[in-house]
Formats: C-alpha cells, structure tokens, sequence
C-alpha cells in the first residue's frame, strides 16, 4: 500500500473509529449465541441433581470447577469457578492480601509499605488495582520471552515489601509477549524477601492463538510446588473472549491452602455465584477439545485483523528509523514503538483525524511512560476496512509527528 493521502485529507473523511480496548466483534459474540438458544432446554440442574437457581457452592458448580480443571491442566477441588470476570478475581485476592494478608501472613494494610513489580509494557487494569489499593508500582522491562528476571530477581530478594508481581505469561498484554520455560523457572524458584510473595499469573490468553503454533502456557502451580513454594502463585482465567465478554465465567487456580484462604474470604463476599450461567458454559463448552474448535473460529475471525494491521504498518511505515511493532502469535494486542517521545503527539493527530488509540502511557504504572514511545493497538473490534484505515491513521499521525520534531 502506497501512502496514498495526506494526513489532512484522511482527516477531512471524518472517520470515527475506536481502537482503545481489546472487545471482541460482534462477529465473535455470535460464534457463542447457542448458550442464549440452548438455555430453555438445558433448565437448571445440574448433573449432580443441584438447583442452580438457589444460593450456595460458594466456589462455584463442581462440574464447571471440573471443567476449569481440564483447561487449566490442575486438579478440580484447585480450582475456583467465579462469575464473569477474572479481573474482578485478581481484584479481590489483592484486596484480601491487604485487609487480611495471604494464608499465614499479616494483612498487607499493617506493613508501611506494599510494593507490586509491574513488567512494562503491561495491562493497564493491573495498574489501576494497584493505584486503588495504595500498592506501590515498580516498573521492571519486559522482554520477548518474559520479564527482565535479572532485574525481578535482585528487587524481590532484597525488599520484603515487594509483595508480588503481575504476569501475563501467554501472549502478553500488550506486547504478545511469551514467557519462555527458564524465564517461568527462575520466577518459581526465586528466593524473595517477602515470605507472602505471589505471582499474579494472569492466564487471559490462555487459548487464543493467532497461528498455527499453538503455544502453552507453562504449569507454574506445578513449578512453584516442585520448587517448594507451593503457595506462590495465584492462576486467574476466563471465557470472556471465548463465549461472552461480559457473561463467561471466571477461575481461579491455586494450591489448596490458597483455595481455603479464598474461601474463607470470599465466603463473606457472597453467598455463591451465578451456577446457571455456569451450567449453560459447561453444557455449551464441554471439554477442552470444544474450546479449542471454537477458538479456531475466533481466530479465522480476528488473524485477517492482525495481518491487515501489520501489512498496513509495513506498507507506510515500514522505510521510518527507530520505529517497529509486534506481530503476536496470539492475544489481542499489538505494541507500537515509536521514536522517543512521539507517542503522546501521535495518538492526539490519531484522535484528530477520527481515530481514538489508548492513551499513550496507558501501558505503564501511572500512565507514565519514560520515553513516550509505546502505542497500544486493538485490532480485535473494527471491521477489516476499519483496521486498514487506523493502520493508516497511525502511520499518517506518527509521520506528522516526526515531522514536527523536525521542525523544531
Ligand atoms: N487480563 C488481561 C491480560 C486482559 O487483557 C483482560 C482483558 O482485556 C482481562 C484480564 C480481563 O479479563 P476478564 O474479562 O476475565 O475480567
């Protein structure tokens, strides 16, 4: 694709196209619209002949705990099945941490200070947690295939206040980043200061592969356990972008002192989640095996998404010094860096012209970003013709961008 427009003709299209988060199409949602079909005949008892409709099993339906169980490779009585939202999940198990401290330890609230590892990019929503909960960031780098362990390894043994670190280890938010078997390894065995430390294990792309190679992702409730730290990590997952983004269901993995802990606690919480819902997914998803079909629907809906991006980018920005991008093998997003300091500049033109990119900065604890340069790009929920055209939005923004710089 040749740059075919200036950046004020694409402006004068009056384009409005929202790139901001990773939704599913509405494309996507359909591929799942037997759960709202099938959900007369499929009534509410479950195969242990309980009433779905009434409180109780607080953590959650046994078969839907057994399902959870055979897509997180971990035992059923390991496994939480919740509502609809895994971010909710990790919300409340950091809220735990600091009202009442994890099994064993003193509540997080008592200690002066809380500290989490950010690797950067990451998920803005992490951040926020943290931010709402008074829980100091420390960014460490992210690299291909995990977090800098160097850097992780020498901050966690030294500082008891480092209470945890957030991981996305399949197809990272927002980098795609995977993380490698060493890199999984090392986060396991790590000695750190903080005898409660947890790995907030952030499975949300568990099995959403954009190629052939379908990665996995690395057991670490496993690794933890044969590293002896049994209780360290704390595995979060959810169908959001496998049925319904607002209406899957949600899982928790852990080992079972954390399960008790949970249940301890969330028990005051509530008084058990929605079992119907969870009932419709187990009837609906039934096994691994029929997950994974539906994903490959998933995917032939969104790989065309990303390969139109990327052909865009290469297209028009390709022949552009100190900028590049990441082609994920699987997930929802695709990182953009710029040259150092343009990141900002760029989103706004975007945004002028009808195009409205996550802020800049979004990806980094307090929305700061040291050298300006990251973009965060959604593909999933445009059109095809929609992708092209915020490919070509960005290209146009950036090359404004640059050019403006040097003009100064
Ligand atoms: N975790 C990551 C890394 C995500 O990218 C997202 C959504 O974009 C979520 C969690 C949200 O998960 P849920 O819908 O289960 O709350």
């Amino acid at each position: 694709m040749a740059m075919t427009m200036t950046y004020d003709e694409f402006k004068a299209l009056h384009l409005s196209i929202d790139m901001t988060r990773g939704k599913p199409a509405a494309a996507q949602l359909d591929l799942s619209l037997d759960l709202i079909e099938a959900a007369p005949s499929v009534g509410y008892r479950s195969r242990d002949g309980i009433d779905c409709r009434n409180y109780g099993h607080v953590l959650g339906l046994p078969e839907s705990r057994e399902l959870g169980a055979q897509l997180l490779g971990v035992p059923a009585e390991q496994v939480v099945a919740a509502g609809n939202s895994s971010l909710e999940l990790m919300h409340d198990a950091l809220a735990f941490g600091m009202l009442h401290g994890m099994p064993g330890g003193e509540a997080w609230r008592r200690a002066n200070e809380v500290a989490f590892l950010c690797p950067v990019p990451g998920y803005d929503r992490h951040f926020a947690i943290c931010e709402a909960l008074g829980i100091r960031m420390i960014a460490v780098p992210m690299n291909d295939d995990g977090p800098d362990m160097e850097k992780v390894e020498a901050l966690v043994a030294a500082d008891p206040a480092i209470k945890g670190i957030w991981c996305t280890p399949l197809y990272s938010n927002p980098t795609g980043a995977i993380y490698s078997r060493g890199c999984v390894d090392r986060l396991a065995r790590m000695p750190t200061a903080a005898p409660d430390f947890r790995l907030f294990w952030d499975d949300a792309y568990r099995f959403h592969h954009l190629t052939d190679e379908r990665y996995a992702s690395p057991d670490i409730l496993t690794a933890c356990a044969r590293a002896g730290h049994p209780d360290r990590a704390l595995v979060f997952a959810s169908t959001s972008k496998v049925t319904f983004a607002g209406g899957g269901i949600a899982m928790l993995a852990a080992s079972p002192a954390n399960i008790a802990w949970w249940q301890r606690h969330n028990g005051v919480r509530t008084i058990g989640p929605d079992k119907l819902n969870q009932l419709r997914h187990v009837r609906y998803l039934r096994d691994r095996a029929t997950l994974e079909r539906l994903m490959e629907r998933h995917r032939a809906i969104l790989q065309p998404k990303f390969d139109a991006l990327d052909a865009t980018l290469r297209a028009l920005l390709g022949d552009v010094p100190g900028v590049s991008w990441t082609k994920p093998c699987g997930g929802y997003f695709v990182s953009l860096y710029t040259p150092d300091g343009y990141a900002k500049r760029t989103v706004e033109l975007a945004a002028q012209a009808g195009v409205v990119l996550t802020p800049a900065g979004a990806a980094f604890p307090y929305r700061l970003d040291p050298r300006d340069r990251h973009l965060r790009i959604a593909p999933s929920c445009p059109s095809l013709g929609e992708i092209e055209q915020a490919g070509q939005a960005i290209a146009l923004s950036l090359r404004k961008a640059l050019d403006e710089g040097a003009r100064r």
